[in-house]
């Protein structure tokens, strides 16, 4: 299987996230992206290509285009008022305020933010667009018949919805490739996501739609991140109703309970039959993440994989979570190579 991958994921390298009440270094570290890159080489997972350059076009396909305008512009007008240090917001647009975009790039900075585990950081942007490009890759690559490819996204994308960012993402890379894949004439795509977390941006995203089918297995939203999305009555609105699947299970769910209900979620994509399916490829699920409740070993994730493939569709894999570093090459490539089984 190919691998797209750009060294520009380093840029992003926020210093900390407030978390439990204190600032901590931040989860999403560069050594994430490093370490699946290590496997996808030592365990010989296939050629590994350079991304190439898109542009914004297909970003503002699925993102509006002041929050992109924002997130470039962003770091400059941080720092200069004199800072030199990570953005992160300190209040948000919650009930009864009003949802007026402010003038100054703090304000800005809190309307367009969901959480403040996100900074934004001197080398986002970089980091940021150049991970679209990889998305936009494999989708070139799958365009160009290859049945399955690895899109290394980093940062994250999942939970930045079309006008914000936030969970460590900025730009939504799964939803980037979906669309693209409907631009180059796909009439259905699927996107399975399979992240500890609810796909709250990439539900936002297509919510009202029904050419691109949205699924999503993570903990229980009632107890869990992101807690404002994600629950199993959010079926889709408009053309979009019946095109959104959420399966929510309890944090402390069974492996077997998980299966159980990828099979679920799989009957859906067959029922659907889409061109193409996207994957949320996110590992925190795995039993010994640090900030995730589910308990998948690395085995599992094989098996995760070979049922994917068993859907026999062009699959692009975008890389989403996954926070236990030293085993997140293991368990990625585990489910890349689950996959290739079947080609
Ligand atoms: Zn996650």
């Amino acid at each position: 299987m190919l691998t797209i991958y750009s060294d520009k994921h380093r840029l992003q390298h926020g210093k900390a996230e407030l978390i439990d009440g204190t600032l901590k270094p931040c989860f999403e570290t560069p050594s994430r992206a490093d370490m699946v890159l290590q496997e996808v080489r030592s365990r010989g997972l296939g050629p590994v290509l350079e991304p190439q350059a898109h542009g914004l076009a297909p970003v503002l396909r699925v993102h509006d285009a002041g929050y992109v305008e924002f997130l470039q512009t962003a770091w400059q007008r941080w720092t200069a008022m004199g800072r030199d240090y990570d953005a992160l917001p300190k209040m948000w647009q919650i009930r009864r305020l009003r949802a007026a975009i402010p003038q100054h790039v703090e304000g800005q900075l809190c309307y367009y933010s969901m959480d403040c585990g996100t900074p934004l950081t001197a080398g986002t942007w970089p980091a940021i667009t150049a991970a679209a490009d990889v998305a936009l890759t494999a989708i070139d690559q799958l365009a160009a018949g290859q049945r399955g490819v690895f899109a290394l996204t980093r940062p994250p994308g999942h939970h930045a919805a079309r006008d914000y960012c936030g969970g460590y993402c900025f730009f939504n890379n799964a939803a980037i490739a979906a669309q693209s894949l409907l631009d180059r004439g796909a009439k259905r795509v699927a996107i399975l996501d399979v992240d500890y977390h609810h796909g709250n941006g990439t539900q936002d995203i297509f919510y009202q739609r029904d050419d691109v089918l949205f699924l999503s297995i993570h903990g229980d939203p009632a107890t869990e991140y992101p807690f404002f999305l994600g629950f199993a009555d959010e079926h889709g609105e408009g053309a979009g109703l019946g095109y959104n699947y959420n399966y929510p299970l309890p944090a402390a769910s069974s492996v077997a309970m998980w299966f159980a209900t990828l099979g679920t979620a799989l009957g859906e994509i067959r029922r659907y039959a889409p061109d193409a399916l996207v994957v949320s490829l996110g590992v925190d699920t795995f039993e010994g993440d640090p900030i995730s409740r589910f308990s998948l070993t690395s085995t599992d994730f094989l098996r995760l994989g070979e049922q994917i493939g068993g859907l026999g569709l062009p699959t692009a894999f975008c890389m989403e979570g996954g926070y236990a570093v030293e085993p997140i090459g293991l368990n990625a490539v585990n489910v890349l190579e689950g996959f290739s089984m079947h080609q």
